[in-house]
């Protein structure tokens, strides 16, 4: 775009500031702290800010927000959390395969909810609640899915019955079918909701014409839905969870057993993703699951981008020894800063549709809106989410601050732990092995429930400033030159910190 009209109709004022094609012309590597993004026009409110993103070619997000596949950023808690607050996150692979299976969580409509007939006992229903966490049970004729519904059971039932009666067969207990409010299949989420309000139960379940039953429906998880509009799920309405798999023979297996658990979304997990085990890898999951969505990675040069994109995959992870407890660049010689590294790749891969996952050195809410700048759809995270309630792992006391472990699933205690992430790292039968991150701690940071709707609010207040209703326009902006960046000197950045005050506390919200 050319001269820029300035309110009030007096006159054009000068060009002023670089394109992002012109600040990453010259052969230096910049990273998020060695640019600005200079201010535009405002004429809406943040809140407006649409943060829709893509995460791979058909899976879409809205918050642009990832947790990483690290065993101490992602297992069940946190991918619930993050899916619930409209991102998404990876479960590492740092387990054994049947573990990752198992985190897959669902919401909405249950299709595969515990059954039992009226045969079993209140003895059952008391196993099947320590055994799940639940005891809302439906009953049907043979005791499995698809068979005529004939009653439900809840601890309402059972909750009063002496020791001795657990011999007690369900058919006394449970609310006989007649009295029960169901609902057809076919209904949506919003028409249950509106039954179960009406009906003021906990369950509901859903049968065929035949009165077979189809599936149930949680209150809990309606309520989660009114409390949680954002959240990311599939066409079943089941949260969407992504996991990690590595490129070897026994990965194949891994990923039948995700495949099983319904995972939507499979990344490659290596820091160096241009390599023939990779594309056969990518080949094998396409032939094999053509619906399954594939990110590939990581990459950092349109070069590496191409292979992968050639290969078929479906979204791309950017970022080579930019994370925090990451020693890549030191050890290996390989790897680039992440803002060049995230504009590149981002610039050739959107030919191709393919969206850019910006992985790795993401230190404040400024970064994130900056990756997102440069080309990015979304933004994976690991040492702003660990040490967070839902990150895994438990609190410990070091000097009295209250801390979790976070460690690089190349770190020789990572690797120690699990033979996958040896495998991400190349290591793997070498003789020597060498480390490719650190292993450290971080301080206590309270549950992503606040951190993550901060995140939010600050990329739409960034958004806001730059002038961009959405993160679409925000990238349109910057492919059409409309957006504006700065270097920044060193001294710049001191004074775009805090300085000069004798103390301060930075609490950020
Ligand atoms: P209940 O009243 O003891 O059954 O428990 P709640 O309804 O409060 O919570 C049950 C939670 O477990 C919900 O979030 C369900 O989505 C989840 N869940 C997962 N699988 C099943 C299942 O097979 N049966 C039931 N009842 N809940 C399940
Ligand atoms: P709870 O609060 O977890 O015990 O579960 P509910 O609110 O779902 O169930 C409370 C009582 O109502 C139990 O005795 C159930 O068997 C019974 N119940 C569950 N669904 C229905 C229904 O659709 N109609 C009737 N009449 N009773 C139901
Ligand atoms: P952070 O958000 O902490 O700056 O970076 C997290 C990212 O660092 C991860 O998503 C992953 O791509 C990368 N990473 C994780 N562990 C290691 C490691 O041990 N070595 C290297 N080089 N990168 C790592």
């Amino acid at each position: 775009m050319a001269d820029y009209l300035i309110s009030g109709g007096t006159g054009y004022v000068p060009e002023d500031g670089l394109t992002a094609q012109q600040l990453f012309a010259s052969a230096d590597g910049l990273t998020y702290n060695d640019f600005l993004i200079l201010p535009g026009f405002i004429d809406f409110i943040a809140d407006e800010v649409d943060l829709t993103s893509a995460l791979t070619r058909k899976i879409t997000l809205k918050t642009p927000l990832i947790s990483s596949p690290m065993d101490t950023v992602t297992e069940a808690d946190m991918a619930i959390a993050m899916a619930l607050m409209g991102g998404i996150g990876f479960i590492h692979h740092n387990c054994t395969p049947e573990f990752q299976a198992n985190e897959k969580f669902e919401q909405g409509f249950i299709t595969d909810p515990v059954v039992l007939s009226p045969s079993h006992t209140v003895g059952d229903v008391l196993e099947a609640k320590m055994r799940h966490g639940f005891s809302g049970i439906p009953i049907t004729e043979t005791g499995t899915m698809g068979s005529k519904l004939v009653g439900i059971v809840t601890s309402r039932d059972i909750d009063f019955l002496a020791e001795k009666d657990h011999t007690t067969l369900l058919s006394e207990v449970m609310t006989p079918r007649i009295e029960l409010v169901v609902a057809p299949a076919g209904v949506t989420l919003k028409e249950a909701n509106e039954i179960l309000q009406r009906s003021k139960k906990g369950k509901l379940p859903i049968v065929n014409d035949r009165d077979e039953l189809v599936a149930i429906i949680a209150r809990t998880d309606l309520k989660k839905n009114r409390d949680y509009p954002l959240a990311s799920k599939d066409s079943h309405k089941q949260l969407l969870c992504g996991a990690a798999v590595g490129t070897r023979e026994d990965d194949k297996y891994r990923l039948d057993l995700l495949t099983q658990a319904g995972v939507d979304v499979i990344v490659l997990d290596s820091s160096q993703g241009n390599s023939v085990y990779q594309i056969a890898m990518v080949h094998y999951i396409k032939q094999k699951y053509p619906h399954l969505q594939v990110i590939g990675g990581n990459v950092v040069t349109a070069a590496q981008a191409k292979n992968l994109i050639d290969a078929g995959v479906d979204g791309l992870r950017v970022g080579m020894g930019c994370g925090s407890i990451c020693i890549t660049q030191e050890v290996m010689a390989c790897g680039r800063p992440q803002g060049t590294a995230v504009y590149k790749v981002a610039e050739y891969a959107r030919r191709f549709g393919v969206p850019i996952i910006a992985d790795g050195g993401i230190q404040t809410v400024g970064h994130v809106v900056k990756a997102l700048a440069l080309g990015a759809s979304t933004v994976m995270m690991g040492s702003l989410l660990a040490a967070t309630t839902e990150a895994p792992g438990e609190y410990f006391f070091s000097d009295g601050v209250r801390l979790k472990k976070y460690r690089g699933m190349g770190s020789l205690d990572a690797m120690e732990k699990s033979s996958s992430s040896q495998k991400r790292y190349f290591s793997e039968g070498d003789k020597v092995k060498i480390a490719q991150g650190v292993s450290g701690s971080i301080q206590d940071k309270g549950s992503i429930q606040k951190f993550v709707p901060y995140l939010i609010a600050g990329i739409q207040h960034g958004c806001q400033d730059i002038g961009a209703r959405s993160l679409s326009v925000l990238r349109s902006m910057m492919y059409s030159g409309e957006l504006k960046f700065e270097k920044r000197t060193m001294s710049a950045q001191i004074e775009g910190g805090v300085h000069g005050l004798h103390s301060y506390e930075k609490r950020l919200y």
